[in-house]
């Protein structure tokens, strides 16, 4: 199966310059969405990871189904004022604009082995401030996988000291 056949490119949205990958072709078709979701299993397995990792609103819809498939628990990283206990926080910048992210204290454990799971990497601000808070709550980031890579903007450089899998490249 071509993962990209599922991937709709938008030009100029959120705003003029940005091709925007949209990822819900792909979530629409149950055949996709299961393929793709099975290859982040695969990899959830190679790197025996304990808990899976998704930040705020994409990481969730590809970072749970891999949660339950292997009956392993699933953390959200939350933008501002959404988690309501006590929050670790990390800001960043964007490929447009910035922002902050939450984890709550205390939902990884220490010595945890994480696999983070984001829909895609653009300048790895998010996924940077994603290892910040898991490593800030004493989990080790054994891998990050990502559905969409785009190379040109060179994310990866930030990602140098871990297992990154992308399923795609543009
Ligand atoms: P970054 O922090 O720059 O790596 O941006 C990552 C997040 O922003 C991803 O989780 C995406 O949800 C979103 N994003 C950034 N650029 C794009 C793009 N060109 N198309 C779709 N989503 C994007």
């Amino acid at each position: 199966m071509n993962l990209k056949d599922y991937i709709a490119n938008v030009p100029n949205f959120p705003i003029e310059g940005i091709q925007f990958k949209d990822i819900t072709p792909l979530i629409g078709n149950g055949k996709a969405f299961q393929y793709a979701t099975n290859l982040f299993v695969d990899f959830t397995n190679e790197i025996d990871a304990d808990i899976i990792v998704g930040p705020d609103a994409r990481g969730f819809i590809f970072g749970c189904p891999v949660a339950t498939q292997l009956g392993i628990g699933f953390v959200p990283v939350r933008k501002p004022n959404k988690l309501p206990r006590e929050v670790l926080e990390f800001s960043y910048d964007l490929e447009y604009g910035s922002n902050t992210l939450c984890l709550h204290k205390g939902d990884i454990k220490p010595g945890q082995k994480v696999l983070i799971i984001d829909d895609l990497l653009a300048t790895g601000g998010t996924i940077e401030a994603t290892i910040n808070l898991v490593e800030q709550s004493g989990g080790i980031v054994a891998g990050i996988a990502f559905l969409i890579e785009l190379v040109f903007l060179d994310g990866r450089k930030k990602l140098d000291d871990y297992n990154v899998l992308s399923l795609m490249k543009y």
